[in-house]
């Protein structure tokens, strides 16, 4: 159910209530109660035995829960949903001014420049592919990178520089290899899905043009959890996806300079991409519909732009320091975990997103991720995060655990991980569980599906 009521944004937790009623002014500490509202917030789970729990979401990395003015808006323009750019009627008009209206507030959000485009894409691997068909020559990225920013490349034109142990060597690296050969384009990710770590995205813009190369970020990651600017970084493209930034209908946005996309084919072929078509020639139009052929996600631009504005009313400030401190309060407690180790890719990263991939000394950490959701509602990630070149480069076993959080997160969430994974690891699960070709599960799962379940 969509809350309406305006003040319950923020729920109040009981050590905050506690200090309104005493009229103390101590604030309440940072990461103790979520920053933002989330739809998920109540979300009970079911764990084996026939208990629920508070669920605790540590898999944002993956995908995100939607704010819950990102559902609100979702629901309110819902009744006026209708065709875009072609109707007459007034529900169709006021649907093109949304999707029209978003795209203003993206490229706002991002500090486009006025004549960039904005296309909206379904997430960041359509937006990465589309950019791949719009290069006109190497594309020099790292082996850190997600697969959705690997393989879109064009074979033969994509040339791979392995990340150093150093942020600094790795720059000397990718200096070394566009001064050997010039490139079109450097892609990079913002920040690793695996480690958390963020790159320094100013100074590698700087680096490519120096070397008369273009830069893209990939900030699926970033995106929601730092501000991001085209202008003020000096970046030519930037893709992100709505599920990760807390508005999961499926859109995406790419956004940069107009010229490689006005002279690419268009990403696909059809109805509102044209200028005219005969049928031995067609007119292909120029900017963003040039891509965007066909009857848009509206639903999924609408989230977008709802989920844009409340990060700028969150601020900037507000979630650096929520994130910060659940980010060091996750890793001061990962630190005195024994039997794990957590996984970096670099040993001077001196900014990192709240995720943390831990390895296990023995044991199965699929098996521990089944049990950490099956017996104590807690869900994370177990894996090689679409980024298998890296990991098994930068981790000693085949697979890895993340834990992943953001705005909705809070220091008892953290808490709760810590304790069942030192519980998990010196104990292991409390059931049985066998493995199967979807990985480990509960050998008898007792948890009831929800009403909606079909
Ligand atoms: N890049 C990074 C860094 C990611 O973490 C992800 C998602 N895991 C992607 C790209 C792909 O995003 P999407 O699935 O939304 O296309």
């Amino acid at each position: 159910m969509i809350a309406t009521d305006q003040a319950a944004v923020r729920p109040v937790r009981t050590s905050e209530a506690a200090s309104m009623m005493s009229g103390s002014a101590s604030p309440v500490p940072a990461g103790s109660v979520p920053l933002a509202r989330l739809v998920d917030a109540e979300l009970e789970v079911p764990v084996l035995g026939g208990r629920a729990v508070r669920h605790v979401n540590l898999d944002v990395a993956a995908s995100a829960p939607a704010f819950t003015v990102v559902a609100e808006q979702v629901a309110r323009v819902l009744p006026y949903y209708a065709s875009v750019h072609r109707g007459t009627g007034y529900p169709s008009q006021q649907t093109t001014a949304l999707v029209e209206g978003a795209r203003a507030t993206v490229a706002r959000h991002v500090g486009a420049r006025d004549d960039d485009l904005v296309v909206f894409t379904r997430n960041t691997t359509d937006a990465l592919n589309l950019l791949a068909s719009a290069v006109p020559g190497d594309t020099v990225v790292l082996d850190l990178e997600h697969h959705a920013n690997l393989l879109p490349w064009r074979d033969g034109a994509r040339r791979v520089v392995v990340a150093q142990p150093t942020i600094a060597e790795t720059l000397d690296a990718l200096d070394a290899e566009l001064a050997r050969c010039p490139a079109a384009l450097l892609t990079v990710t913002g920040a690793s899905n695996v480690t958390g770590e963020v790159l320094p995205i100013d100074r590698l813009a700087r680096l490519a043009h120096a070397h008369g190369a273009r830069i893209a970020v990939d900030a699926a990651q970033l995106l929601p959890h730092r501000r991001v600017s085209l202008e003020a970084s000096d970046l030519d493209y930037l893709a992100f996806s709505g599920h990760k930034a807390y508005a999961p209908f499926g859109a995406g946005a790419f956004v940069g300079r107009a010229d490689w996309l006005d002279a690419a084919p268009a990403h696909l072929a059809g109805g509102g991409a044209v200028e005219t078509v005969r049928l031995d020639r067609v007119e292909w139009k120029h900017g963003a519909a040039r891509h965007e052929a066909g009857t848009p996600n509206v639903v999924g631009i609408v989230a977008i732009a709802r989920a844009l504005a409340e990060f700028e009313r969150l601020g900037e400030a507000a979630r650096d320091s929520h994130e910060q401190a659940l980010t060091d309060r996750l890793h001061a407690g990962l630190g005195a975990q024994r039997g794990i180790r957590v996984v970096h890719g670099f040993e001077d990263a001196d900014d990192r997103l709240g995720i943390a991939t831990i390895e296990l000394e023995r044991g199965s950490v699929g098996l521990l991720a089944a049990a950490l959701g099956a017996e104590h509602g807690i869900s994370v990630r177990a894996g090689r995060f679409c980024a298998h070149p890296f990991f098994d480069r930068v981790a000693g076993r085949a697979n890895g655990l993340r834990a992943s959080l953001g705005a909705g997160s809070t220091t008892d969430d953290v808490d709760r991980f810590l304790t069942a994974l030192a519980k998990l690891v010196s104990d292991g699960p409390a059931h049985a569980y066998d493995r199967g070709p979807e990985g480990w599960h509960p050998l008898v799962d007792d948890r009831p599906r929800p009403e909606f379940a079909f």
